[in-house]
């Protein structure tokens, strides 16, 4: 089965046999090498100073990572702007919300472009009812819609004034260009099993040490500064998934091997691109324009006749595993995302699957 869903992935041999290495007590020498190595190469992906930057590793989903990154550094007086076009800038209000943390949020539709004007507006406002914005909390690509923000407008006023960037970099890192100096990025959350081609169970955040020195923990569980603290000491709060460890060093030496982030990119921008101009042979749109889009999934508007059930049963019977739509977008789109062990054959494939499908349609009278 090949999964064209946003993670986890299709994984690659060289990942898949990584899992069978030897058990491990994670109080010994070898995994604490296997964590250093994991932590230096998540460093490597965007040539980031280990001065700076703590890799924080986590045991849990994409999730667990923004939860820990947003209960764990903003301080008690802190007050978010939360960015919402979707259901990953949603979940980040929700985590704040949960967690007692002051913050306001910038809604738009789903799949609208970020209002950056009114989100400098807003940086630029403190008054007694609106009281002045410490960080900003941005998803980098909202995959509910494919959607890449513009993180780097925004990024940019938040660093001039000096306001720190949380960011949600779950479905991007690795495979989106992301300027953590220049973007003003206090913290980037993410996971191994989305574009890094890693298995579900390990997570991780990107932050900045005078950020981490600052923090405000909330939980016991995802206390950020203290699992960075054990870290750096080589070792490890908890009971982390070493299995999930084995496989996430094997991707990204993978990742390395083929050439990093400049060279996933253009696979995954190759492969979008063979599918988008495939579909739109057959008359199916995408939801956003390419430039508008990530590299790494997107959307498209289900053609007339064909649900999503009868497209998604099809293509799995075929082997290949799509992705509904969100919410109100679930009768409307569907999604493909080419992370993964996926090559241009194999969206040749799925292409003359939907084709037939297409041709079998009972003609509209
Ligand atoms: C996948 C994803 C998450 C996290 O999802 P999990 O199921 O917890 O791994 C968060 N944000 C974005 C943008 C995502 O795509």
């Amino acid at each position: 089965m090949l999964l064209l869903n946003p993670g986890p992935v299709t994984l690659s041999e060289r990942v898949r046999r990584s899992l069978l290495q030897t058990d491990l007590c994670h109080r010994e020498d070898e995994f604490f090498d296997l964590q250093d190595e994991i932590r230096a190469r998540l460093l490597d992906v965007y040539a980031l100073d280990a001065a700076r930057w703590a890799p924080v590793l986590l045991t849990g989903s994409g999730t667990a990572a923004v939860e820990a990154m947003m209960s764990s550094l903003p301080g008690a007086d802190a007050r978010l702007l939360i960015i919402e076009n979707g259901v990953y800038g949603e979940r980040m209000s929700a985590i704040a919300t949960r967690h007692g943390i002051a913050h306001e949020t910038v809604r738009h539709a789903w799949g609208a472009p970020v209002d950056v004007a009114a989100v400098i507006a807003r940086l630029d406002t403190a008054t007694p009812a609106m009281p002045a914005v410490t960080h900003v909390g941005i998803v980098h690509h909202e995959t509910t819609t494919g959607r890449l923000n513009a993180v780097g407008a925004v990024g940019a006023a938040c660093r001039a004034r000096g306001i720190g960037v949380l960011l949600d970099a779950v479905s991007s890192f690795g495979a989106e260009m992301i300027d953590f100096a220049g973007w003003g990025i206090t913290a980037a959350a993410a996971t191994a099993n989305k574009c890094l081609h890693g298995v579900p169970g390990a997570c991780f955040v990107i932050a900045a040490r005078d950020a981490l020195a600052q923090a405000a923990p909330r939980t016991l569980y995802l206390d950020l500064p203290a699992w960075a603290r054990a870290q750096d000491a080589r070792g490890t709060p908890f009971t982390p998934s070493v299995h999930a460890y084995y496989a996430l060093l094997e991707a990204l030496r993978e990742f390395a091997d083929e050439g990093g982030l400049d060279a996933r990119q253009a696979r995954y921008a190759a492969l979008a691109d063979q599918a988008r101009a495939g579909l739109a042979a057959m008359g199916i749109e995408g939801l956003l324009e390419p430039r508008d889009a990530s590299v790494v999934l997107r959307a498209y508007r289900l053609p007339d006749g064909i649900d999503y059930p009868l497209l998604h049963d099809t293509l799995k019977r075929h082997g290949f595993v799509i992705y509904a739509g969100q919410g109100a977008l679930a009768k409307a789109m569907f999604r493909i995302s080419t992370m993964g062990a996926i090559t241009a054959p194999d969206i040749d494939r799925l292409l003359a699957v939907i084709r037939g499908l297409l041709a079998a349609r009972p003609a509209a009278d």
